[in-house]
């Protein structure tokens, strides 16, 4: 039986400290260093300094992320796990021909990004996310706590800290405790994935309009793939936390 503890104001350090008490050390983050992911980490290494980060190496990563992904290591001595795809680079274009995500961006994304997230989250009971409803329409009924299903039927705790915050309130902490961050938000990203997918965008877009341009994609699948059920009697739990 689920039991519901906080409200949707629940603050992001009071919702990554009840995950962490709850399902520790059976949970990471998953981080592609955006300016989301680095407050949850600033905030939850507070809280456990050897929590698991994961991260998804496609290989096609720009190096501001690379750079970012140091910098922050060495600032919290951060417990960063990676997960490469099966394939080098070389061996999919081998097998695909070159350009997959020219051609096809979602197999290339299943390849590069859901294969690996999908083997990292076997080793978890949950798992911590720096998305917010404001960042696309995808995003707008994001709670605060999901309930997910692994492939083998056994259940997933997804946190989203940020759910109700907004891109300035993450600015906001970023600047106020001089945090590193990718400088390519200096050049017009909003949103920073694979390099041949993304692209800064102009004033006035959506954030996430920069990626994979012109195909009609806007989701990589690491956040869809999984089967999800928000509360145990199917309803919405708006943002409240399950203890
Ligand atoms: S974002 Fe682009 S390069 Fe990266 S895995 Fe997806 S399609 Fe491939």
């Amino acid at each position: 039986m689920i039991d519901i503890k906080y409200g949707h104001d629940a603050a992001p350090s009071e919702i990554i400290k009840w995950s962490i008490e709850k399902y520790y050390p059976r949970i990471a983050i998953a981080s592609s260093f955006s300016i989301e992911d680095t407050v949850i980490i600033d905030i939850a290494t507070q809280i456990q300094p050897n929590l698991k980060i994961f991260y998804i190496n496609t290989g096609f990563h720009f190096k501001e992320t690379d750079d970012v992904k140091e910098a922050l290591k060495n600032t919290y001595n951060l417990n960063i796990v990676e997960y490469l795809p099966l394939l080098s680079i070389e061996e999919q274009t081998l097998k695909y021909g070159p350009e997959l995500h020219e051609k096809n961006p979602d197999v290339c994304c299943k390849l590069r990004k859901v294969e690996p997230i999908r083997r990292a989250l076997q080793e978890v009971d949950a798992w911590i996310t720096g998305l917010r409803r404001e960042q696309a329409t995808t995003r707008r009924d994001l709670e605060a706590v999901e309930l997910e299903y692994k492939d083998d039927g056994r259940p997933l705790t997804k946190v989203n800290p940020l759910t109700y915050w907004t891109r300035k309130q993450v600015w906001s902490y970023i600047r106020n405790n001089q945090l590193p961050y990718n400088t390519l938000y200096d050049k017009g990203y909003m949103s920073i994935g694979c390099e041949p997918c993304t692209r800064p965008i102009q004033q006035g877009e959506d954030e996430r309009k920069g990626r994979w341009t012109g195909k009609g994609k806007i989701e990589c699948g690491i956040h869809t793939f999984l089967k999800t059920k928000k509360s145990e009697s199917g309803e919405k739990n708006h943002g409240k936390l399950f203890t």
